[in-house]
């Protein structure tokens, strides 16, 4: 009869701390309390979120200096110096121009 009995805290299995039901939640399934707490559940999607991001970000960027391929490493150098004049003479001509619209 003692397993009818419902709990009113739960142990969680990531922080370890005995918390009460509210803390958790609960599985729709079995209607059994979650096996990690809120906060702890909220923590590992933010840490999930916060992979995918990065990931995603070294996908489209990658990082010149951790290319294995040195050739590559060079092509990308010269890439984001060229990218880098392109736009700073962009800025000059437009500064130019507009230095001779105002007078
Ligand atoms: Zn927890």
């Amino acid at each position: 009869m003692k397993q009818k009995l419902i709990p009113e805290t739960s142990f969680c299995g990531c922080c370890r701390k005995e918390l009460p039901l509210e803390a958790f939640y609960i599985e729709k399934n079995t209607q059994r309390p979650d096996r990690y707490c809120k906060e702890c559940r909220r923590a590992a999607s933010n840490v999930r979120y916060y992979h995918v991001q990065a990931a995603e970000h070294t996908h489209r960027y990658p990082v010149i200096t951790e290319t294995a391929d040195r050739a590559l490493r060079m092509a990308l150098i010269m890439h984001a110096w060229q990218v880098v004049k392109e736009s700073v003479a962009r800025k000059r001509k437009r500064l130019r121009e507009e230095d001779i619209s105002s007078h």
